[in-house]
């Protein structure tokens, strides 16, 4: 956020009701509350957890955070990223190593829980009320939400309500999801000693992503192409012998890792088109809830603290409200967008097949040997931005 001096204050006293206490709802509540607004956020779950996965946070999303002043924090929870490490999934062999020791704020591997945990902690120590177990049915044009406990209403409504959001269907209609062909499992496991990197074993049509936590915890997310269709969410278990099954043919470090699950949950992939309308006069959308991404550039959640934030930001700045969300949304779509189009190349990258995958591979090997920072500056758009200086128009 803006240092106070900064701060124009047209915030101050405004009432912010934001619907979904997810990362990018409770970043919002933060910015919002440290802006001088009476926020009150609205959970449809009976308590605020994740599931007991990781997530990765690069320099784009922390420096927001970092904004929120949430650096101690970071580095508390946080586990500092040395690397990237694109593998053959096959023989077990690093193709190439992006060095990412170098960023400010540094990259980090985070338990999801303890993340959602460090950023409502904050939001409420800045005076954001967080009701609970109150799904939000409907918000009128006037931002008035109905809940089971009654209706409330608010100055701005901000829908941070995830995939299936509701409060979308009040701004327009979105289109319909696409499966990918592509389902993933997500798993953590107990292993000591792994080097703080990611690891993308990659293997024709299957990937898996792996990275320690704190605690001595591998976090692995596996992805398969199938034609079968999987439903999209969170929390379909699956047996931890398909998985297992589906990488037979992977390096025995692999298969090592893999004997260690037990609960594997299943999910679909679905690609989203970026909704055309992220506003009305008096609702605004972030996140998941207005630009659903494949996971396969770790920016979903990226996305949303960084929505969150401009969102705050724009609104603080603007004397009018509809024109501070108008001022969010061209900000924001052409990032989003330009985002979610390059994880839906690495999908394609990272299970490539006989001579296009041995040509990647060599590619990718001898740009790591004379050009080392080649990555880092090809990734620059991404990790180097900064809503919290990004010009506003
Ligand atoms: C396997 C996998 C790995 C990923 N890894 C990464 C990663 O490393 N880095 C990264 O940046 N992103 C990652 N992502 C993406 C990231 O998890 C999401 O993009 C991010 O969590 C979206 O946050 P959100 O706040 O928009 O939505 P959500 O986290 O979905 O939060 C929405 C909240 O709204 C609540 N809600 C829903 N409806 C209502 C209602 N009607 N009323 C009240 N409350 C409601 C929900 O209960 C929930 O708490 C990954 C995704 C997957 C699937």
């Amino acid at each position: 956020m803006q240092t106070p001096d900064e701060m124009t204050g047209h915030m101050r006293g405004k009432r912010v009701a934001i619907v979904g206490a997810g990362i990018g709802g409770l970043t919002a509540a933060l910015a919002f509350a440290r802006a001088g607004a009476q926020v009150e956020v609205f959970e449809r779950a009976g308590e605020i957890s994740e599931v007991g996965a990781g997530i990765q946070i690069t320099p784009n999303g922390a420096r927001a955070l970092s904004a929120l002043g949430l650096d101690a924090q970071m580095e508390a929870f946080g586990l500092a990223a040395d690397a990237v490490v694109p593998t053959d999934g096959l023989t077990g062999y690093p193709v190439t190593r992006f060095d990412l020791s170098g960023f400010a704020p540094r990259y980090r591997f985070y338990h999801r829980a303890a993340l959602i945990d460090l950023i409502g902690k904050a939001a409420q120590d800045a005076g954001a009320k967080i009701y609970l177990d109150a799904p939000v049915t409907s918000v009128s044009p006037d931002g008035v939400l109905q809940t089971p406990q009654g209706a409330f209403t608010s100055d701005l409504c901000v829908g941070a309500d995830g995939i299936h959001s509701v409060v979308r269907s009040f701004v327009g209609v979105a289109p319909e999801p696409k499966f990918t062909g592509q389902v993933a499992w997500r798993a953590v496991v107990s292993i000591k000693g792994a080097a703080p990197e990611a690891h993308i074993w990659m293997g024709p049509g299957r990937h898996i992503v792996t990275y320690p936590l704190q605690g001595d915890v591998l976090n692995i997310v596996a992805v398969q192409e199938r034609t079968e269709w999987a439903a999209e969410g969170w929390s379909h278990p699956d047996d931890p012998e398909n998985l297992r099954a589906a990488f037979t043919d992977f390096a025995p470090e692999v298969q090592k890792i893999l004997s260690h699950v037990h609960k594997p949950m299943l999910w679909g992939l679905f690609r989203h088109e970026v909704a055309d309308r992220w506003h009305t006069d008096r609702i605004a959308l972030l996140g998941d809830a207005v630009h659903p991404t494949l996971p396969f550039l770790a920016q979903g959640a990226n996305l949303a603290i960084e929505d969150a934030f401009l969102l705050a930001r724009c609104c603080d700045a603007a004397v009018n409200i509809t024109s501070a969300l108008k001022t969010y949304e061209g900000l924001r779509k052409p990032r989003v967008t330009r985002a979610i189009e390059a994880a839906n190349a690495n999908a394609r990258n990272y299970h490539l097949d006989g001579i296009a995958r041995r040509t990647a591979h060599l590619g990718l090997k001898t740009i790591g040997k004379i050009a080392p920072n080649a990555f880092l500056n090809r990734m620059s758009w991404l990790y180097d931005h900064d809503v919290t200086t990004e010009p506003l128009g």
